[in-house]
This record gives C-alpha cells, structure tokens and sequence, in this order.
C-alpha cells in the first residue's frame, strides 16, 4: 500500500478513543525508499498541533543526533506506535497500540527498511513482543519477523533526566548505526 493512502486512512481513523481528543493525526515523514525507519511512541503536542512526527524539544536533538552522522530527515522515514496524540502525553495503552498497529506495520510493509530504530519502552516492547529494559537493550540488534531492529533511548529520556551518560549512550549508538549503514 502506498504511504498516502496510509497517511489518508490515519487522518480520518476513528478506531480508537484518541482520534476524539487529538487535533491532528500524525502519521509519519521521510522517504518511502528510506533504508533507516524510527518508531517513536507516540504524538506530544508540538506534533499534535503540526500534524508531524518528533518536531518538539525531542525531535530536535534527534535531528542533531542525525546530523552527527550525516543523515537528514529526508532520508529516513520518521513515525511512531500511535498516530494521536494520548491526552496529557501518557504512554499509549495497549489497546490503543494493538488498534493503531496496522498502520505501523503497512508503513514497514511498504518502505520494507534494512535497519528499524525503535526510541524507547513502548516502541521497542510493541515491535519485539516483550517487556525489555532499555538499558539492557539499547544498542544491540534484534531480530524479528524477517527485520532487523536497533532499539534506542528515547531522546525525551535524555531531555527529562539530563543524564550526559545517557546522551554518551544515545550517540555511541547513532555511531553504531552509522557503521552498520556504512557496511552496506
Ligand atoms: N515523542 C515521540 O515519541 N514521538 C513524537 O512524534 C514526538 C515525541
């Protein structure tokens, strides 16, 4: 399926309660011939109110974080496991996720990338199917259903705790994933 007629069918879903509460669909940005996907968890308001993935605080250091290893926005497709935004921010629900998911996976199915970063808990736990630690998990390549994932720390992660540890961890791995393209 084409990624318009995706991006159509979120901007008028209502399958799930937050399509009551959002002001904009999010459906996701970037190339459909993008080698490099990342999964965020979900719209905050920024996104909700321009309709596009991670253009907040956290989408700016994850463009800086791109920047690093000379990639752009426009080579990589950007998207998360929910296209609304859930009020107040909160993590989505699991029945929000599960009803949200046929979109995430059309939009895989369509781009088919070689790498899929998952940013943080919920988009990492959704995609891999179990409950994981980040810490444990970040950096480290998974493989499912025929793709390969690359979790990372969310950038809000780094924004709320100000850890530089935590920013250290997110570049070593930005660094990795430079490799693992440059390999190809
Ligand atoms: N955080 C996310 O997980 N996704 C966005 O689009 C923005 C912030």
């Amino acid at each position: 399926m084409i990624l318009k007629v995706v991006a159509e069918q979120v901007k008028t879903c209502t399958k799930c309660p937050l399509y009551v509460t959002k002001i904009n669909a999010v459906p996701g940005t970037g190339s459909p011939y993008a080698k490099i996907m990342f999964i965020g968890e979900g719209p905050g308001a920024n996104e909700d109110a321009q309709g596009l993935p991670f253009v907040g605080a956290a989408g700016q250091l994850l463009d800086k974080l791109l920047e690093m290893i000379g990639l752009a926005r426009a080579d990589v497709f950007i998207t998360n496991i929910v296209k609304c935004r859930p009020p107040q921010n909160r993590t989505p629900q699991e029945n929000e996720i599960t009803i949200c998911k046929p979109y995430l996976q059309a939009q895989i199915a369509t781009i088919n990338p070689e790498i899929i970063i998952t940013l943080g808990t919920p988009a990492t736990q959704t995609m891999l199917g179990r409950t994981v630690s980040m810490s444990g998990i970040h950096g480290r390549i998974q493989l499912k259903e025929g793709f390969k994932f690359f979790p990372m720390y969310h950038p809000a992660a780094y924004l709320h705790k100000r850890d530089p540890q935590l920013l250290e961890d997110m570049k070593k791995d930005f660094r990795d994933l430079q490799k693992m393209i440059q390999q190809k």
